[in-house]
């Protein structure tokens, strides 16, 4: 139904009586904030609807109002499709000479970020889009290339990013994060009383980059610091030395069961040679001596030992709960030839039984235990185990009697690692960041139709 007034005013021409009803529908239609639709244009383009600003100073993006205008030109903003076609948004900007900002700037629209192309509900689509999905989903639904989405994250996030997430941190994690197929490294800071919510982000994984964050955080911020939970390494320790002397730091235990899978696998290699040699001169021996069937009660052939060797691998590493058949049995293949992988497997879970025990308590005990029994272990890749081990006793301890388990943020590490497969990975520091903001932030983006 037309409103009373543009019947009475259009009557007479039904060419432009259809053009009010285009009009009046799109701007019902898209309610665009702080402008009426003047005009609809069918494109090749798409469809490209021109705005009316309601009349007002113009205001720049730092909030000052100006009188004046510098200059005005016409902008197109790309919006949210109609249907299968593209709808563009064209409207007169001005800029104004800002007095605070003390230079020229273009004004701030309703509609649209500063120095944005598309429109705030573009925009806000992306960003909610880019938080639960890959990048060629992305670019593809909405018809877009990958540099647009990256820089429509890092507006959004800008925006919408806590500015006080830096005050009150009390329990802090740090960890780092490998980009461009493990070449460079991000430093990320996550809250432990905020669900594992990434506060901070750099570029780097040394001390430097760590004591950036400490600096940001301030003086103040670094001594109210209670605790700081870290992987094994020198860097991050040497920072907090430095910056927040008083906070305990924790080792993290997700990094410290990383190690112990390592020393697995350095141990299968060593062992695989060990029972090589031991096959080769075993088969020279039984070469010299008389061929022909071993007797019933010999051991098993060295041979099959290396097989096994070389085919333990998972079933050394795996979580035993999680153990196909299969691989048990190849555990249980080693218990039984006695081999040294058996041992090794033993002195990895006893290191894990650390965060498995019933008491908290029994920690120290524990932990005392175990060094003992690994460093006379005589397996090369545990004894050195052990030595880092005991360097980090007392950050070992802090992390189970703080019950900083960590695994918040060894989510967060996975999801870092998610963003990268979903293909956002491959850019420079500041788009990751912008990522990580945006995945593991705690940022709430509402889609435009929520709102
Ligand atoms: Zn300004």
């Amino acid at each position: 139904m037309l409103s009373p007034r543009f019947r009475s005013n259009h009557a007479t021409d039904p060419m432009s009586e259809a053009h009010v009803r285009v009009t009046t529908a799109f701007n019902k239609m898209l309610s665009i904030p702080g402008a009426t639709v003047a005009s609809v244009e069918f494109t090749p383009e798409g469809v490209v609807v021109g705005l009316r600003r309601r009349k007002s100073r113009p205001r720049c993006p730092c909030g000052w109002k100006g009188t004046g205008v510098y200059d005005t030109s016409v902008r197109t903003w790309r919006h949210l499709d109609l249907g299968s076609s593209k709808l563009l948004l064209r409207a007169q900007i001005r800029r104004l000479d800002c007095r605070r900002c003390d230079r020229v700037r273009t004004e701030d629209v309703p509609w649209a970020r500063p120095r944005a192309r598309q429109s705030r509900d573009f925009e806000d689509v992306i960003a909610w889009l880019a938080q639960r999905t890959d990048k060629t989903t992305i670019t593809r639904l909405l018809r877009t290339s990958w540099e647009t989405v990256a820089g429509i994250v890092e507006r959004v996030v800008a925006e919408q990013v806590d500015t006080r997430r830096l005050s009150g941190l009390l329990r802090i994690g740090v960890d780092e994060v490998s980009y461009r197929k493990g070449h460079r490294y991000l430093t990320v800071v996550a809250d432990h009383d905020q669900a594992g919510r990434v506060v901070w982000a750099g570029e780097g994984k040394n001390a430097a980059t760590l004591e950036a964050f400490y600096d940001q955080l301030g003086e103040t911020g670094c001594q109210q610091l209670q605790a700081v939970s870290m992987d094994l390494g020198a860097a991050f320790k040497k920072a907090t030395d430095t910056k927040a002397p008083q906070a305990r730091q924790c080792a993290d235990p997700f990094h410290l069961v990383a190690l112990a899978n390592e020393a697995i696998n350095k141990a299968r290699r060593w062992a695989w040679n060990l029972e090589r040699d031991k096959a080769r001169q075993a088969a020279a021996r039984a070469g010299a001596k008389r061929r022909g069937r071993p007797p019933k009660d010999s051991p098993p052939p060295a041979r099959d030992q290396a097989r096994w060797v070389k085919h333990s691998r998972w079933a050394l590493l795996k979580d035993p709960d999680a153990l196909k058949p299969s691989q048990l049995e190849v555990l249980h293949e080693l218990r039984r030839s006695g081999s040294v992988l058996y041992r090794c497997w033993q002195l990895k879970e006893g290191l894990r039984d650390l965060y498995r025990l019933a008491d908290p308590a029994d920690a120290l005990a524990h932990l005392d235990w175990w060094l003992a029994w690994a460093c006379r272990s005589r397996i090369p890749a545990f004894v050195t185990l052990s030595k880092t081990v005991r360097d980090n006793r007392d950050r070992i301890l802090a992390a189970i009697e703080l019950g900083l388990s960590n695994s918040k943020l060894e989510g967060l590490n996975s999801k870092i690692r998610l963003i990268n497969h979903r293909g956002y990975g491959h850019h420079s520091a500041a788009a990751l960041i912008a990522m990580i903001y945006l995945c593991c932030g705690g940022l709430t983006i509402k889609l435009p139709t929520e709102r």
